[in-house]
């Protein structure tokens, strides 16, 4: 049943943004918002004008990770001034909340919710706008997919099989509503020892590659799952920005090449 997928009618593009890319996975804690942050910053580094618009309105993680402080500035007309970070500009929902408060909406508050903080933003100008969307299926993707061209979005998922699983329904999700895929990334792909040089893969490995082939769509690269990252993540400090030169950073960037 629910073959009757929401089809297209009157998407539009968001004034100012030249290409969407949305970041997306089968379900949480892969390290989806993780993976956006970094491939904004890569895009950035390669000297396009990059947004990065958190649509994870129930688990916004963007502030944290870009080390974003207070509330974005309103203009005069209601429009959000985006936080600036890393050469980025940033607009996330966690910004505008007190510490420790839940975002307690229906879909249809959360779709309009994410409509204002897309199109009443000032952008200013974007070559790229990444929107780190939340995991799954659920009412903030179709309400984005319905009402806006998004380019792409890349999937992310670990190599294990129950991620695998969430993350092809993703894509079926996208094939659904004709939004083209860029590809599948493999998070925590490997862990090495750094003592040792001991590799383990501790959520198998190869899975997504395998994945990618057999839904045929692009694989774009394996990002191992390293200490560092992590740390970086949580204090604000994304790798690509903090150690740009680093074999993590690379990572991100190889990915961000071929999207
Ligand atoms: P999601 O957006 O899918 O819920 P997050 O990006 O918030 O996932 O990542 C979940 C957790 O995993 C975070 O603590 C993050 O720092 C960590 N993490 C993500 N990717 C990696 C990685 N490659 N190596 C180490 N830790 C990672």
């Amino acid at each position: 049943f629910g073959h009757g997928a929401p089809q297209p009618q009157g998407k539009t593009r968001v004034k100012g943004v030249k290409r969407i890319i949305a970041v997306g996975s089968g379900k949480g804690g892969v390290g989806k918002s993780t993976t956006a942050v970094n491939i904004a910053l890569a895009l950035a580094d390669e000297g396009l004008k990059v947004g990065l618009l958190d649509a994870d309105l129930y688990g916004p993680s963007v502030p944290k990770l870009l080390g974003i402080e207070g509330k974005p500035a309103i203009r005069d007309d209601g429009i959000f001034t985006p936080h600036e970070a890393f050469g980025l500009k940033a607009i996330s929902i966690g910004s505008m909340l007190v510490p420790g408060q839940a975002v307690v909406w229906r879909g249809p508050m959360a779709t309009s919710g994410l409509r204002q903080l897309l199109r009443e933003t000032e952008w200013g100008g974007l070559d790229v706008l990444i929107i780190d969307l939340p995991p799954g299926t659920g009412d903030i993707h179709i309400a984005l997919f319905q009402q806006t061209i998004v380019d792409g979005v890349v999937i992310v998922s670990t190599p294990q099989d129950l991620a695998l699983i969430d993350a092809q329904k993703a894509i079926d999700m996208l094939r659904r509503m004709s939004v083209p895929v860029l590809g599948l990334v493999e998070n925590m792909s490997y862990f090495i020892a750094p003592d040792t040089g001991h590799r383990y893969d501790i959520f198998g490995t190869g899975g997504a590659e395998q994945a990618a082939g057999k839904l045929e769509i692009p694989f774009l690269g394996p990002i191992p799952l390293v200490m560092s990252i992590r740390e970086g993540s949580d204090a604000g400090m994304p790798p690509v920005a903090h150690a740009p030169e680093g074999p993590e950073a690379q990572a991100y960037r190889l990915i961000a090449r071929r999207i």
